[in-house]
């Protein structure tokens, strides 16, 4: 039997790089470790700034990292994960390069693909709203800010320059929230500097929440704040409601109000791909990868999850760590200490627990 043990890390993003990067320390020189990982991109994405990227404050290049350069001692491939087969200890994938579909072996896994968009199953909202998850979809809502600018100047029409100038996000997390509070400011802005014909009393703009606040993930006091800042910036900030239908020129309401909009930008929800929710192993019924304390799948000693696509109870509170760059990071950390001590023949596993010491974010250029 072979001495080398294989690690396979699935997915570069916050879970998966900081795995990468604390386990090659660990396993620093060790010629009997041999660690792989893939992802469908080839850079890491340091999604909170995703949305000044929409708003074309920053570059794509700003918040992206070449994976490559983060492996120092291990095998990258540019592939998309489409089967884990944990019975065989298998992964297969497909080449991004030229499609080829190759098998990869393992005996330890790191399971960290984060999420999609989830547009629970509302295929008008899917085919009318943009999202903002990828380097691609910030890039198509600046170019479109812009497209709405360069028409709203031009047309002489009143009512149609004020759907072109309404800008609705859907959704009052990190994503729905900073990337309003970016896409206000520079329309805002460009009306004042550069299309003074638009006219700023013609610039709506709307965040539709279905919470009692926004950001619930920084609890009610500084959920409640953030609205206000965002009302007295100019927005509609719209909570306890849902966003139902849409169209290419509206999206309704769950009280029946129909919006009449020409851009729609849909953060209201993640779910886990197929490729984690069809695993054969214990799942929650979201789909999410069911984890002991110690991050390791149930049932499956050699195969740690983490991230989006893994529940984690809080042990404290009893509820579900929130889906966030902070937790994905912490958990690496839990997870590079157990592969170790799994790997080294230790038996002293690290539970997981962690308590936030505060979170940051964006609403707009000047706050945050
Ligand atoms: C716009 C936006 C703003 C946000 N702002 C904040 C914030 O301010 N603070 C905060 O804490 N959190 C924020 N978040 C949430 C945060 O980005 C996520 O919680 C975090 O990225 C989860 O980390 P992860 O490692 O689980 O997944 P990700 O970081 O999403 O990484 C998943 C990785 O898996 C890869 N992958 C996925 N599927 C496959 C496949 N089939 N094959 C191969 N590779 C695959 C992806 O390419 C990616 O590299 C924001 C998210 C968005 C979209």
């Amino acid at each position: 039997m072979s001495k080398i043990k294989k690690i396979l890390i699935l997915g570069g993003g916050f879970g998966g790089i900081n795995v990468l990067r604390l386990i090659q320390n660990k396993f620093k020189n060790n010629p009997n470790i041999k660690i792989s990982i893939v992802s469908q991109d080839n850079y890491f994405l340091y999604t909170p700034m995703l949305p000044q990227v929409s708003s074309g404050l920053i570059h794509p290049n700003d918040i992206t990292v070449p994976i490559r350069k983060l492996c120092k001692q291990a095998e990258f491939y540019h592939a998309a994960v489409s089967y884990i087969d944990m019975k065989q200890k298998l992964v297969t994938v497909t080449r991004e390069f030229d499609g080829k579909v190759h098998a990869l072996e393992y005996d330890y896994l790191v399971i960290t693909l984060g999420s999609n968009t989830n547009f629970f199953d509302n295929e008008n909202i899917e085919k009318h709203a943009f999202t903002i998850k990828t380097v691609e979809d910030a890039l198509s809502i600046n170019f479109n800010l812009i497209n709405m600018l360069e028409n709203a100047a031009q047309t002489s029409d009143l009512e149609f320059k004020k759907e072109l100038m309404t800008f609705t996000v859907v959704g009052g997390g990190f994503a729905g929230v900073e990337t309003m509070g970016e896409i206000n400011q520079l329309v805002r802005d460009s009306v004042k500097n550069f299309y003074p014909s638009i006219g700023e009393e013609n610039i709506s703009m709307n965040l539709i929440a279905s919470k009692d606040y926004i950001l619930s993930e920084l609890g009610p006091r500084l959920g409640k704040l953030a609205g206000e800042y965002l009302k007295k910036a100019g927005v509609n900030v719209l909570t306890k409601t849902k966003a139902v239908d849409a169209g290419e020129d509206y999206v309704q309401l769950d009280n029946g109000k129909i919006i009449p909009c020409m851009t729609l930008i849909w953060a209201a929800g993640v779910d886990v791909d197929p490729i984690v929710s069809e695993i054969d192993c214990i799942h929650k019924k979201s789909g999410k990868l069911k984890v002991d304390k110690y991050l390791k799948v149930l049932e499956h000693d050699h195969v740690f999850a983490l991230g989006d696509c893994a529940l984690i109870t809080n042990p404290i509170t009893g509820e579900a760590y929130p889906t966030t760059a902070q937790n994905s990071i912490h958990q690496s950390v839990t997870v590079a200490n157990n592969l170790f001590s799994v790997i080294s023949g230790k038996s002293n596993l690290k539970e997981y627990s962690f308590k936030s010491k505060g979170m940051m974010t964006t609403l707009g250029r000047k706050v945050a």
